[in-house]
């Protein structure tokens, strides 16, 4: 790891409150006029790549005067060192032989906390926390609103009731997403232009501007006619309200959008991140008990093995972000779960559930201790379910499965 820069006593006090216990963390104060500062600076640099279970800090005094000043630093260079957010040990001078040996007898290589995460795994772990801020979009009222008011709700409802004239949550889910998938959203590849009815080509990266950004979106696309070269964009919209007038995008615009449309009508959803690049959704339908596998790009219903047996996908990490859980969901969507179990190195299991085990409790935050009984009981059938799949998928061998593409394989209810 290389010597990261410290500005602000905040941003110190951040660092020390995120090590773990066992993490030794040496910050060093400078000046850039001393000589003394800038012999020991390269060798400072080469020991934080030595000791790689340590944080080396560097505080320029005449930039950060409140944390020179907080630790009372009066000559350059200073080494403190710091460990469970105590000081624990003061180097004044560029010795390397005394900056070396205080190391080696604060450092210990391993966590305190065997299942807290490396660097290397907290870097891998940020793409999983960055989906927990959706729920924000789906509980909406007015967004909520927004979207009743594009579908034909009544017509829907209407629709999918049975017999007894009540609405059958199966039925409303399939013809919500018929009219999504026929008559609502489009897919969308590269633009045509306007002027010349051509397609366009390129899909290069471009920076949104401000009112794009504004709607979500952190990343657009250009495209250049091949006729005339004009300029196309393509933002990619986060914001699902944007979506229902845009009513176009690829699977990530298609999922974060019926994500809404399925809030908005009454049924309760997730949105199903997938760390090779798809994304969908899933519905809980009460008569069925279960989290169904939803892909509205496709107008698929309950086919779970449609990516890795359908499109021969290698999915590793499959996460269900509800309004308030998250989940680990990828062993509905495989076949074979000692396979995709190799497949999940970046992170050691036991980090990954613990990570995972305290992410959810913070989305489950405020809820009632009804509902958290709820969910730890739909969390046990789907284990119970992912589980008894899995074993049908072995015993049937994979390629006997045929046109088998999931779907409920236990029997009645729990
Ligand atoms: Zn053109």
């Amino acid at each position: 790891m290389p010597v990261t820069a410290v500005r602000t006593l905040y941003e110190l006090t951040d660092v020390m409150d995120r090590a773990d216990a066992n993490r030794l963390i040496i910050v060093d104060f400078y000046a850039v006029w001393c000589g003394p500062c800038r012999h020991i600076s390269p060798i400072f640099e080469q020991m934080s790549a030595e000791f790689g279970n340590a944080t080396f800090l560097k505080v320029d005094v005449d930039q950060s005067r409140d944390i020179s000043s907080r630790y009372g630093i009066t000559a350059m260079p200073t080494f403190l060192f710091f460990k469970n957010k105590a000081l624990v040990d003061t180097v004044r001078g560029a010795n390397e032989h005394a900056i070396r040996s205080t190391i080696q007898k604060h450092y210990s290589t391993t966590p305190a906390n065997p299942n807290s995460a490396s660097d290397d795994e907290k870097r891998f772990l940020e793409q999983f926390v960055r989906h927990t801020g959706r729920r924000n979009y789906y509980t909406d009222e007015v967004f909520k609103a927004l979207a009743r008011s594009v579908m034909p709700e009544e017509e829907l409802l209407l629709k999918s009731k049975n017999e007894k004239g009540e609405v059958d949550e199966m039925e409303l889910l399939r013809n919500l997403m018929d009219w999504f998938k026929n008559d609502f959203f489009t897919w969308f590849d590269s633009p045509t232009c306007e002027k010349c009815t051509l397609k366009a080509s390129g899909g290069l990266a471009g920076t949104p501007t401000k009112n794009e950004q504004e709607d979500g979106a952190s990343r657009v696309e250009i495209f250049i006619c091949n006729g005339c070269n004009s300029e196309m964009r393509f933002p990619r919209y986060n914001n699902p309200a944007k979506l229902l007038q845009t009513r176009t995008g690829r699977c990530g615009e298609w999922a974060n959008c019926f994500a809404l449309m399925l809030s908005a009508i009454g049924l309760e959803s997730r949105y199903i991140f997938d760390t090779t690049d798809h994304v969908w959704n899933e519905v809980f339908i009460n008569s069925e008990n279960r989290w169904i596998h939803v892909d509205p790009c496709e107008n698929i219903l309950d086919r779970p093995l449609l990516y890795t047996k359908g499109w021969s996908k290698q999915l590793s990490y499959c996460i269900a972000y509800g309004n308030d859980h998250v989940s680990d969901v990828t062993w509905r969507y495989v076949y074979d779960a000692k396979l995709t179990a190799q497949r999940r190195y970046e992170v050691r299991p036991a980090v990954f559930e613990n990570f995972l085990a305290k992410l959810n409790a913070r989305q489950m935050e405020g809820c009632s201790d009804e509902r958290k009984k709820t969910l730890a009981v739909r969390r046990a059938v789907d284990l119970i379910e992912m589980a008894v799949a899995n074993e049908k998928y072995q015993k049937i061998g994979w390629e006997k499965l045929g046109d088998d593409l999931g779907g409920r394989t236990t029997g009645g209810c729990f």
